[in-house]
């Protein structure tokens, strides 16, 4: 298991990752804008679309953090639970859903790998930019599968491998050198913003990552380039 540039032992991945999001819990939604110049917004809309969330229906926004996908798909009139390891991050988003006046929402802490809900629970599983910091990604695609219903679909919105000539190069130099310089000048934190570049740069590629998908148990799998697969949308059905 790999934790920025060096080999640990899950545990200690688990702890370090869980140490990068409360460092960051406070200034994450400020640096989302900054990295992506704004973007995430409009591939979480896009992912959302893709969800196609309807009033009733239950959704687990897993690894929902601040709240962004939970917002969105709870615009639906469904009713999404927000799941998160980290209670830094939830703070946060509870407080956000306050101020915003959204309310309804479930705010639970729970880790990917070891869900309580029992099975079945779910018309759909989400879980966006959330995936590679999982310590036991199979695991945690195992657990979707299981609190999902018969029919239930999965989403995973997450950073992905370009395809595109070129702008892979920009990308990396980009992610390399400039975002570790504004984790540091917006969140006086350099070494977390260098942990998710490099979780970035690990994680399995489209082709890979559906695999993994399929293993779990998921039929129609699909893998939607965004930007040429610097993001991806991934999805599967449970029947
Ligand atoms: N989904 C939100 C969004 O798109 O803005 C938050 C994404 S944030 C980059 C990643 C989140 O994954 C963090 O809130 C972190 O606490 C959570 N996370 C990491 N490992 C987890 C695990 N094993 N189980 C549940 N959540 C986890």
């Amino acid at each position: 298991v790999s934790f920025g540039y060096t080999d640990v032992a899950p545990a200690e991945k688990t702890r370090q990752v869980g140490a990068v999001f409360s460092s960051v819990a406070a200034r994450y939604d400020l640096m989302n804008d900054a990295m992506s110049g704004g973007l995430h917004r409009l591939w979480k809309d896009r992912f959302v679309r893709r969800v196609k969330p309807r009033a009733g229906e239950y959704i687990l926004d897993m690894a929902g953090g601040t709240g962004d996908i939970a917002f969105r798909l709870a615009a639906s009139g469904a009713q999404v639970t927000v799941a998160d390891i980290n209670p830094d991050m939830l703070a946060v988003g509870i407080d956000r859903a306050a101020k915003r006046g959204i309310d309804g929402l479930v705010w639970s802490e729970a880790n990917a790998e070891a869900l309580t809900f029992p099975d079945a629970s779910f018309d759909a599983y989400t879980i966006a930019f959330g995936i590679r910091n999982v310590t036991h990604i199979q695991q945690a695609l195992g657990e979707a599968q299981r609190v999902l219903k018969r029919g239930g679909r999965f989403f995973c919105l997450e950073f992905s491998t370009t395809q595109w000539p070129g702008f892979a190069e920009v990308y990396d130099a980009y992610s390399h050198r400039l975002v570790p310089k504004l984790g540091k000048l917006l969140a006086n934190d350099e070494d977390s913003y260098r942990y998710l570049i490099e979780s970035i740069r690990r994680f399995p590629d489209m082709p890979a990552f559906e695999a993994m998908i399929a293993k779990a148990g998921f039929v129609r799998t699909h893998a939607e380039p965004v930007l040429g697969g610097l993001v991806a949308i991934h999805s599967g059905w449970k029947i």
